[in-house]
């Protein structure tokens, strides 16, 4: 099976099948070659239904993962998003194709720098590649329509919940370092906030000031 079939399945049989019903998400990893994401050992396994490791301890999420996460934040085209966590580099250019403006954050720079050269290549325009701590946020930018944060963290990191747009959503895997339930945080008013609790899910450890030393 070539790579365009792979995808397909990848949207049918993994995403759909689970209940991810955004036309837009679907229509977008149909279209993101996720394989452009993974090293080339791992090519052949750039379409299953698992993480898979990107170097430095690190992986990319499971396709359903990104998928459920992206629909969660109910992105319309004219936000402007926060995501903590690049990695590779393939949840950020999802976000781009639904969002006016991406802007995310990695802890290593050495992924961060390979995530901003394969996003470029890939001519990704709107989105940017900062090295830094994310649990810190980023206030020049704020307030963000959505954010996400796609490592697993202690609580949801204030500076995150305080960037929030009114009416913006927050994303995060929330709970002990090996095991986590996603949280959706909404900004309803100035003062007050919603939170939903969904699916258990498993991520590496978000490592910073606002979340595991
Ligand atoms: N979204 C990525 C997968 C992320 S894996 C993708 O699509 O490929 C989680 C990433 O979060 C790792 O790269 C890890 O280094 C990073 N990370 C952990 N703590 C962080 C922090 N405080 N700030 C920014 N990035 C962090």
């Amino acid at each position: 099976m070539n790579f365009d079939e792979q995808r397909m399945l990848m949207v049918t049989r993994q995403i759909q099948a689970r209940g991810v019903h955004d036309r837009r998400v679907l229509d977008t990893m149909a279209r993101i070659p996720r394989h452009l994401f993974v090293s080339e050992s791992r090519l052949s396994s750039a379409y299953g239904d698992f993480p898979l490791p990107i170097g430095e301890g690190q992986t990319i999420s499971q396709p359903y993962m990104v998928a459920t996460m992206t629909e969660s934040l109910g992105l319309s085209g004219n936000e402007r998003v926060l995501e903590i966590g690049t990695g590779s580099g393939y949840q950020a250019a999802v976000l781009s194709e639904l969002a006016q403006e991406v802007i995310t954050i990695e802890r290593v720079e050495s992924l961060g720098n390979a995530a901003r050269k394969r996003l470029a290549e890939l001519g990704y325009g709107n989105v940017e590649v900062i090295v830094g701590d994310g649990t810190l946020g980023w206030p020049d930018g704020a307030p963000y329509q959505g954010v996400m944060v796609t490592a697993g963290a202690p609580s949801a990191p204030t500076p995150l919940l305080q960037q929030l747009d009114v009416g913006g959503r927050l994303v995060v895997p929330v709970g002990e370092r090996h095991t986590q339930i996603l949280e959706i945080h909404t900004r309803q008013e100035k003062d007050k906030y919603k939170v939903h609790r969904e699916t258990a899910c498993r991520f590496v450890n978000l490592i910073g000031k606002h979340g595991w030393s």
